[in-house]
């Protein structure tokens, strides 16, 4: 979770868009920058994030938070390392989206590296938060995956 939102109470029906923590290759970077874009610009009042890590190791703050809000995860791969840990944790999955799964409508794309995304890396960053954003945006009104 980025200082800022650690300082922030999550309202009831506030969304958590929890990205995988995947680094060395540029899903993980994808999926992260879904996650801020969604959070910091297209759905800011009703999303927030928080660290994957915290959930890893117990943190009674953020397994309360997945307890309790609607979760989406961005996971880079197949391995759905998000996905996987918010489950274990015992939170509520609403959505699941893959970085990896986005490549497939942008076939021969170059996003970049694991620390810097291409132009084309951004458009893929900007489709997957696009998705979620929508998503959550359904999610807040209609209040179907709220716990
Ligand atoms: S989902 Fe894939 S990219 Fe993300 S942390 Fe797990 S193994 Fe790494």
């Amino acid at each position: 979770m980025r200082e800022e939102h650690m300082a922030k109470e999550l309202e009831e029906r506030t969304v958590l868009v929890i990205p995988c923590s995947g680094i060395g290759k540029v899903h993980g970077l994808l999926s992260r920058e879904a996650a801020y874009l969604v959070t910091d610009e297209l759905a800011s009042s009703k999303t927030d994030t928080i660290c994957l890590a915290l959930l890893v190791k117990g943190d009674e703050e953020a397994v309360e938070a997945v307890r309790t809000h609607a979760c989406i995860t961005i996971d880079g791969c197949p391995k759905a390392c998000a996905q996987k840990n918010v489950e274990m944790a015992g939170g509520r999955v609403a959505k699941a989206f893959q970085a990896a799964e986005a490549f497939k409508a942008h076939r021969g794309a170059k996003p970049g590296s694991a620390s810097a995304l291409t132009e084309e890396g951004w458009l893929i960053a900007r489709d997957i938060a696009g998705a979620v954003a929508c998503e959550a945006t359904g999610i807040a009104r209609d209040g179907e995956a709220i716990q």
